[in-house]
């Protein structure tokens, strides 16, 4: 059998350093192509080196003489910026994962699509930017699309095989953050130390604070919805917090079946680089009886007002999830950086949204284009929401 060449987007990051894991431990399976970053040359370089990759690229032109530097001596081939980012995606491979956080993954991993390359998609941003573009893209150009984010990964586990029809319900699991148990009055003094240190999962620190607001599970419906084109009303999503279940599908008649697996994100990326095989071993083996307990609850929207806007998002469609998605990407970068406190957080999304839609810029985004002008409003909308909080506050 012959390798499968692997471009990974984002090989620097969490899902990136996860993937490289899975890749090394079977060089007779996964040869790579190239591998890409923003402007963390030297981890791009190391990467590179390691993987023996052929290319490596920073989307920062500002970051191309240390790649070039750190990669001396090697054959391999380095350059810069947007478009190259997107040319490198479009080489020939048998997959690319898409691993870049935000919607800046979405043009570098359409170019990978219209190229014909199937993809094994992290960047939860395509979907939630731009889902219906770029479901129809997917479609038109005949590529597979393997879902890596873990719920996912586990409703398209469950769902193998299985006459859809007869499930009723597809329920994704949250592990509730490091918030879960806090009274409301306590979430307004919550730190950027505190929001980060998620109780199950390792993650970058978008995501990290995504799932401390339970915005993550928001997006995550509206991914699912894109994803395995699936109303609304069939999705749900329960708080689990040993994340061990990642998701469960009900069937017609009461049958319920759970994905279950260690929380370690190179079980599902794993799956996607070894499919339609299973991968022969495990980084990580679920140790039920050490777990000992596995508790569900309902999420609470009163302290977690962002999956209700998801929700709300989700059902209006059109550009409402494009909105919310640059939104919450303005509104996360404002926490991590300081001077936003954590219950502003989905109150400048809300913020956003209503004001997009008072100027008439919910309409759907008919291509991928539309999608990110549509977004790059939003984060005008969204800066001036923040500067308008910050004048308030001071
Ligand atoms: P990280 O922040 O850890 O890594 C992001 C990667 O994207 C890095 O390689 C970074 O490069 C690169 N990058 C950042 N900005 C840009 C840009 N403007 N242009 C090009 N490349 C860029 O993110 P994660 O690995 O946590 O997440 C990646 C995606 O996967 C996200 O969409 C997330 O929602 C999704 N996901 C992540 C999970 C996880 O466990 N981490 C689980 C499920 C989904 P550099 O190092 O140079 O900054």
């Amino acid at each position: 059998m012959s390798a499968r060449l692997i471009t990974i987007l984002g090989a620097t990051g969490s899902i990136g350093d996860s993937a490289a894991d899975i890749i090394a431990r079977d060089r007779d399976r996964f040869a790579v192509h190239a591998v890409t970053a923003n402007g963390n040359a030297a981890a791009l370089a190391e990467r590179a080196v390691t993987l023996g990759a052929k290319k490596a690229v920073v989307a920062d032109e500002q970051a191309l003489p240390a790649l070039r530097e750190a990669l001396a001596g090697t054959s391999i081939v380095t350059s810069a910026g947007e478009a190259a980012l997107e040319e490198t995606a479009a080489d020939p491979v048998d997959m690319v994962i898409s691993a870049i956080v935000g919607a800046a993954g979405v043009r570098p991993t359409a170019a990978a699509v219209r190229a014909g390359n199937d993809i094994a998609l992290a960047n939860k941003e395509c979907l939630i930017c731009a889902g219906d573009a770029f479901m129809k893209l997917v479609r038109d150009n005949g590529v597979r699309l393997l879902p890596v984010d873990s719920e996912h990964n586990a409703l398209f586990q469950l769902m193998e095989g299985r006459n859809i029809g007869d499930i009723v319900t597809y329920t994704i699991t949250a592990s509730g953050g490091p918030f879960r148990t806090w009274p409301a009055d306590r979430l307004a003094t919550a730190t950027r130390k505190e929001a980060l240190a998620h109780p199950t999962w390792s993650m970058g620190d978008k995501v990290t604070i995504d799932s401390a607001t339970l915005m993550n599970k928001g997006l995550e419906l509206i991914e699912a919805m894109h994803l395995f084109a699936l109303p609304p009303e069939k999705l749900d999503v329960l708080v689990h917090p040993q994340s061990v279940v990642h998701a469960m599908a009900t069937f017609v008649d009461g049958s319920v079946h759970a994905e279950m697996g260690a929380p370690d994100m190179r079980r599902p990326i794993a799956y996607c680089l070894y499919w339609p095989d299973r991968c022969g071993w495990a980084a990580t083996r679920l140790d039920l009886a050490a777990v000992a307990e596995l508790t569900f609850e309902h999420p609470d929207p009163e302290r977690f007002p962002a999956l209700r806007l998801a929700r709300e998002a989700m059902q209006k469609r059109d550009g409402a999830p494009t909105v919310l998605n640059a939104a919450n990407e303005v509104a996360v970068d404002a926490f991590l950086r300081g001077g936003l406190g954590f219950t502003h957080l989905p109150a400048i999304v809300e913020q956003t949204i209503a004001e997009a839609d008072s100027r008439g810029l919910l309409s759907g985004p008919a291509s991928i284009d539309d999608a990110l002008e549509l977004d790059r409003q939003s984060r005008i909308i969204a800066n001036g929401e923040l500067e308008k909080r910050f004048a308030a506050a001071s």
